[in-house]
């Protein structure tokens, strides 16, 4: 059998085989393929590193063999030869795994030299200064990374040795210092490890391989990778390059540098990057003296500047994509020592992906892959200045992205009242209810210490694309004495605050923040991406607002419009609680009166706004006790009423009494207390209290009879429409009247009814005859035909196992995978992301948190199944997603390779939800059918 090759020079490497010889080997092969200027060497491969931990940390047997061989080659190439004083070759030994990961591993420079070398080098250069200078590095970076001294007995000889000869810079150094410095390294090194400094270039050579092997296992690199979620099947091991030294710090005519292919920070067309005359790479990076721009190379060093503006155009034809690169000047000679993908910030991510169209270096198809969802999330929200380094006070989970400060509000009402007042408020609750929805409106931004992705704050804040961290539990809230505590900190009403909904951080204070840019180039992209995707992207919308904000980023209709938003505006929650408390049916009829004209003037407003595009309404689905106040504070209110009752009561009783006592000093303070009795004597004989007790005490009878142990499993959605078919029926005919009327005021309107909640096609099919019935009055009242479309939500999941019969009786499905993953997971959808989740994420239990990340082994299961089954009885049924996962890049795939119609989620996703959804087609379009059966195939859910 013969043996594995373990080393390729670059000129030989297969440089499309990133896995085995990492990025930066690959980019080395690749450079000297293409004629760069590359510095002759060689990559020790990836594999090789993966042997050596499978034999207990032991090189592979042959590879020093190899290693040899090749440095022959490479003495044979320069005409230096290794460990020679008089023509010395030195080599740099770097790491480099398949996926980039800066400054996670170890780098050697210089090595080669050697107390003979250095002396053969000075006089070769004739430049004492530079030898000694590169042999001091080399012995510091070889005896903190290959035999694990600690930096600092570096630094120290380093420091008092400047101190002793009065030198501020290390250029200031003369060679015999830095000679006696490279000795006392030397004596500290075997002082402390009890070893020599190797003076053999090939053992240097040796024990730096393993230094960088080891590296891969070292703490910074296997954090970084797990907190990057960096598999072995995307790197495993890292790859060994070792090239020959170029010096940047041979002269002025010497120079290193750093330079992109673009300004990543803009996405401008120029060079952009900072070089160093005189220096060594490391300097640049270590900030030790400050580099210029290499706009200034163009006088500096004109010859250079050209050949950098060259290599500039080769690496990005070649690469087509930004590239980050490092180069070297030495002695008048440019070398490139490194490329890689530069990366940018969104807003130079998506000019460059259209520039580079433009100037057809990239195929739309492959520009739209190259910008991620999360980058294209930095550009529609605001979000802090990455700039400023503030310390957060609390972090909760991260629930609608962007980033907003203000004035800390303990209750909706206040936020309201300040907001219309013109502050900018952030509206601070233990937890949020419907009720409290119009405080939402007036706030900046919403915080609550329960609660997870999904709660009733995440969801509303995310449909107002308001920033909200939900479920800070570090925060304890005070609501009813107005104070919160963080961490031994208070935070009064009025204090300002900063909250980062895209990381759930929570600052004191103001903290910058930096404006989204959807401008031109975005919007050319979406324009793109629309081209190329075959899964439609509506919004979830309650508002005419929403409907307007959705169609302005490019939503084709509403997937999801939840009544229940209506029923909580200030002017209409007395009367939805009127409606609910109402003891006859009469009596109820007479609040839903009242509500009729409400629902339908919003209804017109909305599918007007939305006109020649589909609008899904929802009928009322909450609970109904989330329109009422909670018993808790019902009892409070009822007691302090009672407890100012009887004060009053015993206030009456002072004037008898102080007549009594018969104390003259007294007798002065009858008449004004007798006077502030008669004021009040108004209350009580009205007998306002004892009706304001009758009333709470009637509501707290009422709020404990509707209470339920399992409100979310309990009385809501369809079969609250099915006790109380007036609610229902109401809303059946705001709608259809909202649709004649705009019919004939000649707006094109394609309305669709949606039921949610629904477990059997008989509760369908009677909310199916009320729609005939209402349809009928209302044809006949307006003289015209109205038509819409009839579906279902699917979020129960004998809804799911039912499939084919509610598909029977209806138009369109609707995933609302909210509902669907607590039903599946049976876990509470309010509790689990703060509770157990986290844990079970951690311990690798559930890889994702269900309610963000679509459970496509589960959940998906249930989908593919339903959409089967239903589409067997209904062929033409249409089905989509409305649940929030809508609007996840990864579920958005995984709904794309289901064959849904469309995803429906919150107005500032749906650019996210275009481009996703783009990228979905591209991928599938680039795979082949047996990568599409693979078992480990992400979105294969086969059975
Ligand atoms: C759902 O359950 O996914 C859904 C969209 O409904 P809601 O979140 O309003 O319960
Ligand atoms: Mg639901």
């Amino acid at each position: 059998m013969e043996a594995t090759r373990y080393v390729y020079p670059f000129e030989e490497a297969d440089s499309r085989d990133r896995q085995l010889l990492g990025g930066k080997g690959a980019g080395l092969a690749e450079m000297t393929r293409i004629g760069l200027p590359v510095p002759p060497g060689f990559v020790i491969t990836t594999e090789a590193c993966v042997e050596y931990f499978a034999k207990g940390r032991k090189l592979p047997k042959h590879l020093m063999i190899e290693v040899k061989t090749n440095i022959r080659r490479l003495e044979e190439k320069t005409g230096k030869s290794f460990g020679n004083p008089n023509n010395p070759l030195f080599v740099s030994v770097r790491s480099g795994s398949a996926i980039s990961m800066p400054g996670m591993m170890d780098t050697i420079l210089n090595l080669g030299l050697n107390d003979t070398v250095v002396k053969g080098l000075s006089k070769a250069t004739q430049n004492g200064r530079f030898a000694y200078d590169a042999y001091r590095r080399l012995i510091q970076l070889f005896g903190k990374v290959a035999m694990g001294l600690d930096d600092t007995y570096f630094d120290v000889i380093l420091r008092e040795t400047k101190k002793r000869v009065g030198a501020n810079l290390d250029t200031e150094l003369q060679p015999k210092t830095l000679g006696e410095i490279c000795q006392e390294y030397k004596r500290v090194i075997k002082k402390e490890l009890g070893q020599e400094f190797p003076q053999d270039p090939l053992e240097q050579m040796e024990i730096a391989i393993e230094a960088v092997f080891r590296s891969w296992m070292g703490k910074r690199a296997v954090d970084y990778r797990k907190e990057f979620k960096i598999s072995p099947a995307m790197a495993n091991g890292t790859a060994v390059n070792v090239c020959t030294m170029v010096f940047g710090n041979m002269g002025p005519d010497s120079a290193t540098g750093v330079a992109f292919t673009r300004d990543p920070g803009t996405g401008e067309n120029v060079l952009f990057g900072e070089y160093l005359v005189n220096a060594q790479g490391e300097d640049v990076v270590a900030g030790i003296r400050t580099p210029k721009s290499v706009l200034h190379m163009k006088d500096e060093m004109p010859k250079q500047c050209r050949e950098l503006e060259k290599v500039r155009h080769i690496l990005e034809k070649h690469f087509r994509e930004v590239q980050d690169f490092e180069f070297t000047i030495e002695r008048g000679n440019l070398y490139i020592l490194q490329t890689r993908n530069g990366k940018m910030n969104a807003a130079a991510l998506v000019k460059t992906s259209r520039d580079m169209v433009q100037e057809r270096l990239l195929a739309k198809e492959e520009a739209l892959l190259r910008i991620s969802p999360e980058h294209l999330e930095q550009l529609l929200h605001r979000r802090i200045d990455l700039s400023t380094q503030v310390e957060p006070l609390a972090q909760g989970i991260p629930a609608s992205p962007g980033a907003a400060h203000g004035k800390v509000v303990f209750d909706a009402d206040r936020a309201e009242r300040r907001g219309t007042l013109g502050e900018s408020v952030i509206l601070v609750r233990e937890e949020t209810k419907p009720e409290d929805i119009h405080g939402f409106f007036r706030s900046k931004a919403i915080l609550t210490s329960r609660g997870g992705k999904t709660s009733h704050a995440a969801v509303v804040a995310r449909g107002m694309g308001k920033p909200c961290v939900v479920g800070c539990e570090e925060i304890e809230i005070d609501e009813r004495n107005k104070v919160a505590t963080v961490n031994g900190h208070r935070i009064l009403e009025g204090d300002v605050i900063t909250i980062d909904g895209a990381t759930g951080y929570v600052y004191q204070g103001e903290v910058p923040t930096v404006e989204p840019e959807f401008g031109p180039d975005l919007k050319t992209i979406l324009k793109w991406a629309d081209e190329i995707r075959s899964l439609g992207v509506r919004a979830n919308a309650d508002t005419s607002k929403d409907a307007a904000t959705a169609r302005k980023f490019g939503a084709e209709g509403i997937g999801l419009c939840r009544t229940e938003r209506m029923f909580n505006a200030a002017d209409r929650l007395p009367i939805v609680r009127e409606m609910i408390l109402a003891d006859t049916t009469q009596e109820r009829q007479k609040a839903i009166d009242k509500l009729l004209p409400m629902q339908k003037s919003d209804f017109k407003k909305i599918l007007s706004r939305m006109r020649g595009l589909p609008v899904t309404i929802r009928l009322l689905d909450p609970p109904l006790h989330e329109f009422l106040p909670s018993v808790e504070s019902l009892v409070w209110e009822i007691e302090r009423l009672k407890e100012v009752k009887k004060s009053l009561e015993q206030m009456e009783t002072i004037p008898d009494s102080f007549k009594v006592i018969l104390e003259p000093s007294l007798q002065k303070h009858i008449p004004p207390i007798e006077h502030i009795l008669g004021e009040l004597s108004e209350i009580k004989e009205k007998e306002l209290f004892d009706e304001l007790l009758q009333r709470k005490e009637e509501i707290l009878r009422k709020v404990r009879e509707t209470a339920e142990v399992n409100p979310m499993l309990g009385h809501r959605g369809v079969r609250l429409g099915i006790k109380y078919p007036e609610i229902y029926k109401m809303q059946i005919q705001a709608v259809l009247e909202a649709s004649a009327e705009l019919i004939k005021e000649g707006v094109d309107i394609l309305p669709e009814i949606m039921i949610p909640q629904v477990c059997t096609a008989q509760e369908l099919k009677q909310v199916d005859r009320w729609m005939d019935e209402i349809r009928e009055i209302v044809e006949k009242k307006y003289g015209i035909c109205v038509l819409f479309k009839f579906g279902t939500m699917i979020e129960v999941v004998r809804a799911c196992m039912r499939a084919g019969r509610l598909a029977e009786v209806t138009d369109f499905f609707s995933f609302g995978t909210n509902d669907l993953t607590q039903a599946t997971f049976s876990f509470s959808r309010e509790d689990a992301e703060k509770k157990f989740l986290p844990l079970y994420n951690e311990m690798q239990i559930l890889m994702d948190n269900p309610f963000e990340i679509l459970d496509i082994k589960g959940v998906g299961r249930l989908m593919k199944i339903t959409i089967e089954w239903g589409k067997r009885s209904n062929p033409k049924l249409k089905v989509g997603i409305c649940g929030e996962h809508g609007g996840n890049p990864r579920s958005v795939e995984f709904c794309h390779t289901l064959g849904l119609d469309y995803v429906s989620c919150s107005p500032y996703r749906v650019p996210i939800a275009r481009l996703t959804a783009a990228q979905a087609k591209l991928r599938e379009m680039r795979r082949d059918r047996a990568e599409l059966e693979d078992p480990d195939y992400p979105f294969n859910v086969s059975f």
